[in-house]
């Protein structure tokens, strides 16, 4: 309860170690007040406490004001572990593996496309396959299947699924190079032959989009950014191959957790040593399940602009890749703690990589404003562009919230939403859905996410970003 809480700052909160005597560091909340006395009323502060008694942990655990409860860690979780000796764990990156954003801007303004949206709706619902274990045309089987888990995006661009200058504007490059297919199992790799370019169900979508505000017009000029402009959001991840891998490791660490002394509170948090064979294999497949995600959304863009040309003709119909963020992943980091610099596993669950200005991957235009990241909150509300900032690496790892973070469990929003008046409301005000199922809408429904806009607020005001913009839903393709 919030007597155990202090307050370091207005939007940073702590559950010091002396709560729990197997506290290794203390856990901490990024949060307004208002928005931890939601936060207090789930166990996510209970799963926040365990994560702080991972194997290797260093300075903190961390939420995000977007919290909410995962499995095992929660969801806007962010925690750090010592290389290459810490805690690697599955938990920490979800089943997801680089479930991420990506966004792309259009030449195209609102008065263009006013009488396009449901047309487009449709075109987008039929180009791109959506809907739970749904498959694709594309097939990869063995080699092909092992190039695209080393290569990644890179592997999509080479196959004519998009541009060669898209790579730059993807983290990462769209690439991890410790990626090796071999670590990653058959079954998996089975679940994958025919996903690339689907985005699956519930939660992940492609979105059209216009930018309703800008507050920070260098940052929104470097990105290419305007005021009433159109751009397409794309969030998905590795599907059921990233899915398997997360299976097949959490079960090989828990049998292998005993061997290695590891005690947890919560078996959901099954870990081992990041430099053991186990941790070793799993980081592996992980990047490979990264890459795959990367492939997949390179490959759901190159849908996009097909759906794009079609209905908008070649020059107008050109889509520019502004950037690409992963917000389910593990990355090898070096970050000062204690004055001191330290390389560190960094675990984002539901968190968003948010590094400032002068981090030498960036592309040259983005290098002076930093990274961007990207916050989208519901298909009835609003979303976000901001900039990291050198600020998150104090406070955060270099980390933001991914979202605005779901308020009511799937069960919830089924029995409060009434799917098809909803999906009429929406349209009044000029919103087009296309969904597989009603089910998946109610799910989806707006009041079942936190408000985006005090979440954002949150982490501007603490400074681990900066908004640059806000862009509104006008079509919503949903799995
Ligand atoms: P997650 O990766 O945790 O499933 O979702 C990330 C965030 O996406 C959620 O916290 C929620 O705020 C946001 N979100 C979910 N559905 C939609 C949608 O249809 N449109 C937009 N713009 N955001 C959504
Ligand atoms: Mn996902
Ligand atoms: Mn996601």
């Amino acid at each position: 309860t919030k007597e155990h809480i202090e307050k370091l700052t207005d939007y940073l909160w702590e559950i010091p170690t002396s709560f729990r005597k197997d506290m290794l560091v203390p856990a901490r909340i990024l949060a307004s007040e208002q928005i931890l006395d939601d936060i207090i009323e789930d166990r996510s502060l209970n799963q926040l406490v365990n994560v702080a008694t991972l194997p290797g942990i260093r300075k903190a655990s961390l939420v995000m004001p977007d919290v909410h409860e995962g499995y095992g860690f929660p969801i806007g979780g962010v925690a750090a572990t010592s290389y290459p000796d810490g805690a690697i764990s599955p938990g920490g990156i979800g089943y997801d593996i680089n479930c991420g954003v990506r966004l792309l801007t259009s030449s195209l303004k609102m008065k263009d496309i006013k009488e396009d949206l449901e047309a487009l709706g449709k075109e987008l619902y039929a180009k791109i396959p959506s809907g739970m274990g749904k498959g694709g045309q594309i097939r990869v089987f063995s080699e092909q299947m092992d190039e695209v888990l080393h290569r990644g995006a890179e592997w999509g661009v080479k196959q004519g699924y998009g541009h060669k200058d898209d790579l730059a504007y993807i983290e990462s490059k769209g690439r991890l190079a410790w990626a090796d297919p071999s670590c990653v199992s058959q079954m998996a790799k089975n679940r994958g032959t025919d996903q690339l370019g689907t985005i699956g169900s519930g939660n992940h979508f492609v979105e059209v989009d216009v930018v309703e505000e800008i507050y920070d017009n260098e940052s929104a000029k470097a990105y290419g950014l305007h005021k009433n402009q159109i751009v397409v959001m794309i969030h998905t991840g590795s599907r059921g191959l990233g899915h398997q891998v997360a299976t097949d490791y959490i079960r090989i660490m828990i049998n292998a957790m005993q061997k290695y002394g590891i005690k947890l509170p919560d078996r959901e948090l099954a870990c081992v040593p990041f430099n053991s064979e186990e941790g070793q294999n799993y980081f592996k497949a992980m990047c490979a399940a990264a890459n795959y995600a990367w492939c997949n959304r390179q490959i759901i863009s190159w849908e996009v602009r097909n759906a794009w040309e079609t209905l908008f003709g070649k020059e107008k119909g050109q889509l520019r890749l502004m950037y690409d963020v992963a917000h389910n992943i593990a990355k090898v980091e070096d970050h000062v703690i204690n004055g001191k610099n330290e390389r560190v596993i960094v675990h984002r669950k539901g968190a968003t990589r948010a590094f400032g200005p002068n981090f030498e991957e960036l592309p040259d235009a983005y290098i002076a404003v930093g990274q961007p990241v990207i916050i989208p909150g519901s298909m009835g509300t609003c979303s976000y562009v901001l900039a990291g900032t050198t600020k998150s690496y104090d406070i955060t790892f270099g980390s933001c919230c991914h979202g605005a973070g779901r308020r009511l469990s799937r069960t919830a929003a089924k029995k409060q939403v009434n799917a098809p008046v909803l999906k009429e409301q929406l349209r009044e005000r000029g919103i087009f859905i296309e969904a597989g199922s009603f089910k998946g809408i109610a799910e989806e429904a707006p009041i079942a996410y936190k408000d985006v806009n005090s979440v954002v607020d949150t982490v501007n005001i603490s400074g681990i970003a900066k908004k640059v913009a806000k862009i509104k839903p006008l079509v919503v393709v949903k799995g």
